[in-house]
């Protein structure tokens, strides 16, 4: 039995150089409103850690920050429109967690969520579209 891979935080690595997410529209390479450490770069491309494994993208493909996100990303989704077992209403988008990049979705416009995954709450940021 395998321990699991150790779960970091912002400082604890000193290779993570900033923070990188996907533009609006790019491939479904990085899952949408998910921030992935950048590990290395060059003036074309960055590398980013994606799932424990280097992934290199062009830097045009990808928003960089330099520091951790710690809101909750509100992804909306487009074309894709399923109704939910309640009723009628259809669900259109989900936030994504800081801490652990979970997905989970939400009535309303709530100031902040509770992560049913990692078991942080964040406040969430309604400002960006991802
Ligand atoms: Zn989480």
């Amino acid at each position: 039995m395998s321990a699991p891979p150790p779960y970091r935080r912002s400082g604890e690595n000193p290779a993570i150089r900033a923070w990188a997410t996907g533009t609006t529209g790019q491939a479904d390479v990085l899952r949408r409103g998910a921030w992935y450490p950048v590990v290395d770069e060059t003036p074309e491309e960055v590398v980013l850690e994606v799932d424990q494994a280097p992934l290199r993208v062009r830097r045009e493909d990808v928003r960089i920050r330099a520091d951790r996100p710690t809101m909750w990303s509100v992804v909306v989704r487009t074309g894709v429109m399923r109704p939910t077992l309640a009723g009628q209403k259809l669900v259109t988008s989900y936030a994504v967690c800081p801490d652990c990049t979970g997905r989970q979705e939400f009535d309303g416009e709530p100031e902040s969520m509770m992560c049913t995954r990692c078991r942080r709450a964040a406040k969430v940021d309604w400002q960006t579209t991802y």
